[in-house]
């Protein structure tokens, strides 16, 4: 038997930033993932945006983890020896003279002044379906979300903690001090399994609300500027002569298979923010599940009835915003008894969805 720390289910972006944090901590940690190809991490855009949704405004504690997350990407390449993440300004195009109206609104508040850049009139960008004018957001980057995954699993592999087989729910033993788990007895288990979770007899309680996602990758002459653009969907140029676009949303089909139905609503997304009808060729489509949660907040904390089992998930469309800075937050609350962000703290669920079923699954107290 191998005695570890932690054991982590999901070495997505959420289970891999937890465990760099235990292990740069002098914790010992082991991952399982099952090495999923189309995991939302490696189907993800990575775009780290402080200014987002219809009514423009800051995402949910991005003062505190957007900064947080630059520090600790910059840092990680070079750990890893790889370059991933790329500070990228978001060009916004507006849809209307309403949102024109409410961006010049923005421009007033303190909050937003940090993240403000240029505004222009319409007609500057001649590629661009920027009529009703553009603004430009500062602070924004652009994770490579599928270099960093596979440095991240690289990385874990050299040091003999990655297990790339599938968690089997059953086999985990609860015991009163920990778990077991195979070969493995550890102090807690945490799982990170995305949206997965639905498929969790711990955690499948918690009110996910999962949401599909699909991106095209263009091949295209047209000349774009170098910033993520954004009007209703995003496109973001990614060589001289391609660019991707996205992302669909789909809360019925959950699964990772590529549709035609996206497809088309992408492909005529493309002259709503090019200008006329640039000759494109479709050159890559991916889909992926987004771990999305009724209340837009993860859920961290422990099941209600098993303490040594934990969740750190729910990171919704936000998983590389969010993950870095939650992780050491997680770590803190583990280790130093630190209270969790209120909003993200599971237990205000617990009243609400939990009932107590026994899970089965050779499990025991
Ligand atoms: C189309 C699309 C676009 C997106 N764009 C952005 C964006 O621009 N910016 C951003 O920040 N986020 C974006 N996201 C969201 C982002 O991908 C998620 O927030 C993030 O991936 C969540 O990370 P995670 O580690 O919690 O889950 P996941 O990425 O789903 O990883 C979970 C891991 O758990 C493993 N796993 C699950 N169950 C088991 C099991 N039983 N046994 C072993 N392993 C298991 C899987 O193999 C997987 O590797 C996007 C997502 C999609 C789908």
């Amino acid at each position: 038997m191998r005695g570890v720390d932690f054991i982590i289910v999901g070495q997505g972006i959420a289970g891999s930033c937890l465990a760099l944090e235990f292990l740069n901590r002098g914790k010992s940690a082991v991952i399982f993932d099952e090495d999923w190809k189309d995991a939302a991490c490696l189907v993800a855009a990575g775009v780290i945006n402080p200014i987002t949704g219809q009514r423009l405004v800051k995402s949910w504690r991005s003062s505190l983890a957007h900064p947080y997350a630059k520090n600790f990407y910059e840092s990680l390449e070079s750990q890893l020896h790889s370059k991933f993440y790329h500070p990228r300004k978001i060009l916004q195009l507006c849809k209307s003279d309403i949102e024109r109206g409410l961006w010049n609104r923005r421009i007033a508040e303190p909050d937003y002044i940090p993240y403000i850049g240029g505004s222009f009139k319409g007609g500057i960008f001649p590629a661009l379906n920027d009529s009703f004018g553009s603004f430009v957001i500062e602070h924004s980057a652009w994770v490579e979300t599928q270099v960093l995954m596979e440095a991240l699993k690289k990385y874990f592999l050299s040091r003999g903690i990655l297990f790339p087989d599938r968690f089997d729910y059953c086999a985990l033993e609860v015991l009163p001090d920990g778990v077991k788990y195979g070969e493995f007895r550890a102090k807690k288990i945490i799982f990170a399994d995305g949206w997965r979770v639905l498929e969790n007899p711990f955690f499948s309680w918690l009110p996910y609300r999962p949401a599909k996602g699909e991106i095209l990758t263009l091949k295209s002459s047209v000349l774009l500027p170098p910033h993520v653009i954004h009007r209703g969907n995003w496109i973001m140029k990614c060589s001289d002569d391609s660019f991707r676009i996205g992302s669909t949303w789909d809360r019925e089909n959950l699964n990772s298979v590529p549709t035609s139905a996206a497809r088309a609503e992408l492909l005529k997304a493309v002259p709503s923010i090019i200008c006329g009808c640039p000759e494109v060729k479709v050159s890559g489509h991916s889909a992926g599940v987004r771990p999305c949660t009724a209340t837009t907040r993860p859920h961290l904390g422990a099941h209600p009835e098993f303490s040594s089992v934990l969740s750190f998930n729910g990171f919704g469309s936000k998983g590389y915003a969010l993950s870095p800075y939650f992780a050491r937050e997680f770590a803190d609350w583990i280790l130093s008894g630190k209270p969790l962000d209120s909003e993200a703290d599971l237990s205000r669920h617990i009243k609400k969805f939990y009932k107590p079923v026994g899970i089965c699954l050779g499990s025991s107290r």
